[in-house]
Order: C-alpha cells, then sequence, then structure tokens
C-alpha cells in the first residue's frame, strides 16, 4: 500500500536562513515517512492568505518565525496554553477537523536541552536572564512552570525588561497550578548594575540576547564574575556553538549550556506534534551541525 504523503513547511520572512527543512526532511527520511517540509517566504501582507491556504491545501503543519509568531495568532483556530502564555506560536497543525492549533516549543525545547546538557534541578533556583525579546518570554514561562524561586532579568534597553516581568506575573497570577505562587520572584536589575555584579550569586545565568552571535563572535553580553563548579551558564546563540559567553564560563568552572540543544529540541517537539512520533533527535543534530559547517 502506497505510504500516506504530508506536506509540512516553515512560515517566515526571510526565510533564507532557515534550518528546519533540512532538520525534519532529513528526520522524516529516517523514520522512513513520504513527507516533505518546504521552506515558505511568506510577507506579513500575505500572511492571512498563507494561514487559509494552509487549511485549503491541507498542508499538514507548519513551524512559524520570525516575524509571524505574533501576528499568526488572530488567524488560528485554536491555542496550546502555553502559547497563549508565551503571546507567540512557533508551530501549527492542522487537525483531523481542519481545524489550525497553535503551539509554542521554544521554552520546552530549551528546558529539555538544559536538562539533558547540564542535569540541572530547576526547582528553588535563582536564575538571572539576560534580555527581553521574543525568546526570553518562552524560556521565562518555562522557567516559572519548573519552579525556579527567582527570576532576575536584566535587557539593555529597560522598558522592554519591566514589559516582560510584567507580563510573566501576569502569567503567574492566571496560573491555575498555584504550587510555586509566593515563593517565586520576578524583579529586574539595571543593565549597568548587572555588568558591575558580573552574575555573582546566580545558580543559573541564560544569555537570550542575540550579542555573540556569528560574526560578531569577540562580543559577550557580561563579562562574568565569582562563578562557582554549581553556576551554570547557557547561551541561546547556537552560531558559534561555543560563544565567547560560554568560553569565558567555562574558563571559571561553571558548567555550560549550548544553544544548539534549544534548536533542536524545540524541532524534535514540533516533530512529535506534526507526525506522532518521538523525533531522531541524534540525526536532526547531525543535520544542523553539517549545515553550520557547511554554511561557516
Ligand atoms: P529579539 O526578540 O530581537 O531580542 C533580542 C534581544 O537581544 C533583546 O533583549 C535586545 O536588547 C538584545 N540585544 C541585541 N543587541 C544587543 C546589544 N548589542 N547589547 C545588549 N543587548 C542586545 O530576538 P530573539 O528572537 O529573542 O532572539 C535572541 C537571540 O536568541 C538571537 O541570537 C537568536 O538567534 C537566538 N535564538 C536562539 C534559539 C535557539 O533555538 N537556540 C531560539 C530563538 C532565538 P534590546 O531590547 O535592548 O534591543
Amino acid at each position: 500500500m502506497a505510504q500516506e504523503r504530508k506536506l509540512f513547511g516553515i512560515l517566515a520572512h526571510p526565510v533564507g536562513h532557515s534550518m528546519s527543512p533540512i532538520m525534519h526532511n532529513e528526520a522524516f527520511a529516517k523514520l522512513g515517512l513520504a513527507y516533505y517540509y518546504h521552506p515558505f517566504d511568506v510577507p506579513p501582507i500575505h500572511l492571512a492568505d498563507a494561514v487559509q491556504a494552509l487549511k485549503a491545501l491541507g498542508i499538514a503543519g507548519v513551524n512559524v518565525t520570525i516575524p509571524h509568531k505574533e501576528s499568526i495568532i488572530p488567524y488560528l483556530d485554536h491555542l496550546d496554553p502555553e502559547a497563549e502564555a508565551i503571546g507567540a506560536v512557533n508551530t501549527v497543525v492542522l487537525t483531523q477537523e481542519g481545524r489550525l492549533k497553535g503551539y509554542n516549543t521554544d521554552g520546552a525545547g530549551y528546558i529539555q536541552s538544559l536538562r539533558k546538557e547540564t542535569g540541572i534541578e530547576l526547582n528553588h533556583k535563582k536564575v538571572l536572564m539576560l534580555g527581553a525579546g521574543g525568546a526570553a518570554k518562552a524560556i521565562g514561562v518555562y522557567l516559572l512552570k519548573e519552579g525556579i524561586a527567582e527570576l532576575v532579568i536584566a535587557n539593555r534597553t529597560k522598558e522592554k525588561a519591566v514589559r516582560l516581568a510584567q507580563h510573566l506575573k501576569r502569567y503567574q497570577e492566571r496560573r491555575a497550578d498555584k504550587q510555586a505562587k509566593g515563593e517565586q520572584t520576578i524583579s529586574v536589575l539595571d543593565w549597568p548594575l548587572v555588568q558591575q555584579t558580573g552574575g555573582e550569586g546566580f545558580q543559573l545565568i541564560i544569555n537570550t540576547t542575540s550579542v555573540g552571535m556569528w560574526p560578531h563572535v569577540d562580543q559577550s553580553p557580561l563579562a562574568l564574575k565569582g562563578l562557582g563548579s554549581d553556576t551554570v551558564v547557557s547561551d541561546i546563540v547556537y552560531n558559534p556553538r561555543e560563544t565567547l559567553f560560554l568560553k569565558q564560563a567555562k574558563a571559571q568552572g561553571a558548567k555550560i549550556h549550548y544553544g544548539l540543544g534549544m534548536l533542536i529540541y524545540q524541532g524534535a517537539l514540533a516533530f512529535k506534534l506534526f507526525t506522532g512520533y518521538e523525533a531522531p533527535v541524534n540525526t536532526m543534530e547531525a543535520a544542523v551541525r553539517r549545515f553550520l559547517e557547511e554554511n561557516r
């Protein structure tokens, strides 16, 4: 019997740099699935039509990235609670009833890879998060879900850190599971002040800014100070694999967490939503590493 064919893709603008097509197509091949993943370059003006086309053409699922992660929400029929809390969608699935449901796998992907690479137990931890952009929002929601004790946000543009802290506090208040409520604090630290202290006193320090990303590989978002072997330092920048920030952390004896893991695990979680199968994570990782090496 012929295998069922399905089409998946990514909606982005521009889409040229995306690694999702090779990651998913190689994973489909590994599992022997007759599925194909296509990069769709969708300018914002055509987003509404593109979303309608998913239904009309029966496209089984798409990833969504810059600049559509937030603007796609009004066009979807359902939203997963975490995507709603984050306020952004990176995965859309066409349900059997022909409805579009939005998910966000960035935060969960981040946590999975952080755990796998460092073994960290997040419960009751004191966390410093550098940056207050889209990725910070997804990670912030999941850190709170994981029961950290304290989240301190520092961002070059302070108003954005304040807005993110307010967003996360509203999320905390709405959460049905109130277990950790009252024990978790969210605050903002001035960027110059965090530069003075160098992140001392935190058990987990995360860079969610784009500082250090290729070609600016000689830049670091923070001159780290006073780290111990029990400090975990994490960078979501994945190109280069080991940023200057992570090199500094390693030199001080901290445990480090690479950004590539988040990319792979957000993709692996999307793959599961698309296909119902566990993703072949090693295949996806090998595809991404090869792509980065070839396109350096
Ligand atoms: P975004 O929404 O545009 O946010 C960018 C953040 O970086 C803001 O907080 C911004 O601060 C800060 N920033 C930029 N240049 C800076 C500088 N020179 N000094 C200090 N802060 C600076 O971007 P995003 O989507 O959150 O992505 C952020 C980074 O994460 C990118 O490098 C992206 O490639 C990476 N990322 C990785 C993954 C993964 O899977 N590993 C997933 C998503 C994103 P201001 O508010 O002051 O501008």
